[in-house]
């Protein structure tokens, strides 16, 4: 199997963790960003390391145009050019009607969620496709059911933010299908990650999870073999699709 080089933002936990332990364990590079929990990255790289792997973990906040510059240069550096990108770092906030929302809450949620991902994806797109020198690949965006269901009395910003990723795809498909790039997301519904207690309630996935037609939350690796699916060659005649990965939610 052809080796590939893949970055993976929000990599050092949750589903973007996941991602780069299964992308790792194809034998593919594996750069590993994250924004400030430094021991949590460097454990994933190892993780990747002691099974044979490649992996390097990498320092961005993905909000911010030079550190998301800095980091796909980063990782280039040390394996190569990219063949794949996941947009997968993203964050929550306490539930609240909107009515109650901060002016800096909605700020943060559109900077990380919309902006930081648009910015990935653009940078992937620079780097990835042919007329720009790249030798073409594919690039994951991790939306949420969020964006269908629009998440009332919790996070309406949030799925807003996400359903912003879901029209994304379905452009940046059309812009790059020429250009040897396939752009595809995938919508997690509830899934085991800290995201939950990040917003002030740790037992949300398995609360919530219960109600699902599944009857429980997901696992991160359920994920992940979705994305991983997505990036491989598998699919290659698969691009502007957005798959559920919600246990039927
Ligand atoms: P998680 O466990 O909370 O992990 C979040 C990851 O994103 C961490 O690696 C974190 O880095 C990183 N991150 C946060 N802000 C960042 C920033 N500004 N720049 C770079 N990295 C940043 O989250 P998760 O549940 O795996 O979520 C991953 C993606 O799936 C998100 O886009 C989320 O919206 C989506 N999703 C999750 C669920 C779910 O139920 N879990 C459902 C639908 C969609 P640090 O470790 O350094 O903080």
């Amino acid at each position: 199997m052809m080796t590939k080089t893949i970055l993976v933002t929000g990599a050092s936990r949750g589903i973007g963790r996941a991602t780069s332990t299964l992308c790792g364990a194809r034998g593919w590079s594996v750069g590993v960003n994250y924004k400030s929990q430094v021991e949590a990255a460097d454990g994933v790289v190892a993780d990747i390391v002691d099974r044979g792997g490649k992996a390097i973990a990498l320092q961005a906040d993905v909000s911010i145009e030079d550190e998301v510059i800095r980091l796909f240069d980063q990782v280039e550096r040390a394996f190569g050019p990219l063949d794949g990108v996941v947009v997968n770092a993203g964050i929550t906030a306490p539930s609240l009607p909107l009515v109650d929302m901060s002016g800096e809450r909605l700020r943060r949620t559109f900077e990380v969620n919309t902006y930081g991902a648009y910015l990935c994806a653009r940078e992937a797109a620079r780097r990835l496709s042919t007329g720009r020198g790249g030798r073409g690949g594919s690039i994951v965006l991790v939306s949420s059911v969020a964006a269908r269901l629009g998440s009332p009395n919790e996070f309406v910003d949030y799925a807003g933010a996400k359903a912003a990723i879901d029209t994304l795809t379905i452009g940046l498909s059309k812009e790059l299908g020429r250009e040897g790039v396939r752009v595809n997301a995938i919508r997690p519904g509830l899934i085991e990650t800290d995201i939950h207690a990040s917003g002030g309630d740790p037992d949300r996935a398995q609360r919530l999870g219960a109600t699902t037609p599944f009857g429980r939350a997901g696992h991160p690796s359920e994920v992940a073999e979705a994305i991983v699916w997505l990036l491989s060659d598998a699919a290659s005649y698969t691009s502007g699709a957005i798959l559920d990965v919600s246990g039927g939610r």
